[in-house]
């Protein structure tokens, strides 16, 4: 509707879903498909930050899932870089000491992370052999990097970024300019949110002010067309109804 009436519109585009994420660890993403891990996530550009996250990370065959990654599909774009931290209320020191004291045994990280997720990381480094097993690890628990190829999984999308142009529109109303009593809200508009109920919130609080402002413009209209006419008010108030081809006066023109 939008479109056909000419009003501005941004391509639309699925955010809040999975990343098609690459891990330099062949097998990784099979192992640990379908296991959840608490993280801090952070996003690269060019060795740049672009973002950091931290939640709940949900690893799939074709990438990662989970709250995080739908936030960091918001921003992420492919060839940037993903680095989970698996252990953010641990540092490294203590990673490497964890490993170290009891080399070879993946279930030094009990407590830490997942077993599944713990024995992936220890096969990652090379196996459990002892010696050299701590320094390989633990950057990996600190930091274990995905490439991003893209998003996934966007049929099950939460959003879609795009449509109606904000500027289109009157912010304080929604009334679509140029266009007497049209109003638009919601994710009709080009707004998206974060996770965390910021959606819903656009949703409600855009659906309840174009709600508000649609009924006053009805509410207008309707009594601007249920007003009586000025010649109905003059008869009502007994002054003599002017005749249609009676020339104007001044006189007539003011009263
Ligand atoms: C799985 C999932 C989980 C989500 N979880 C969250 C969350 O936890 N927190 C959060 O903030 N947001 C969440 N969202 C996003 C949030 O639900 C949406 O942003 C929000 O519902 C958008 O509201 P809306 O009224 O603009 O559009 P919609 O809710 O899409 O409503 C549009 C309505 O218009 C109807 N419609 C479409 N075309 C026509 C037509 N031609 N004639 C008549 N009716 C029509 C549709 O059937 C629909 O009922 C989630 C979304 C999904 C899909």
């Amino acid at each position: 509707v939008a479109d056909a009436l000419g009003l501005a519109l941004v391509p639309d585009s699925p955010v809040l879903c999975g990343l098609a994420a690459t891990s330099p660890a062949p097998g990784l993403r099979e192992r640990l498909s379908g296991r959840r891990a608490h993280c801090v996530a952070t996003l690269t550009r060019a060795g740049r930050v672009v973002m950091r996250e931290a939640g709940e990370v949900l690893f799939r065959e074709y990438g990662l899932s989970g709250i995080v990654s739908f936030n960091l599909s918001r921003h992420a774009r492919p060839g940037d870089a993903i680095e989970l931290d698996l252990a953010p209320e641990v540092d490294a020191w203590e990673v490497d000491k964890l490993v170290a004291d009891r080399p070879g045994d993946a279930h030094a990280l009990d407590g830490i992370l997942d077993p599944t997720t713990a024995e992936a990381l220890v096969g990652l480094a090379g196996g459990a052999q002892a010696g050299g097993l701590a320094w390989r690890v633990a950057p990996l628990v600190k930091g274990l990097p995905f490439r991003v190829e893209g998003l996934a999984d966007t049929a099950h999308a939460q959003v879609t970024r795009g449509g109606i142009d904000v500027a289109a529109l009157d912010a304080r109303t929604l009334a679509a300019r140029g266009h007497d009593g049209l109003f638009a809200c919601g994710e009709a508009l080009d707004v998206d949110g974060a996770c965390g109920g910021y959606n819903l919130a656009w949703a409600w609080a855009s659906g309840m002010s174009c709600g508000a402002s649609a009924a006053r413009h009805a509410a207008t209209a309707h009594a601007n067309a249920t007003a009586p006419s000025k010649d109905a008010r003059a008869a009502r108030a007994g002054a003599p109804t002017p005749r249609k081809d009676a020339p104007s006066s001044p006189e007539r023109t003011l009263s």
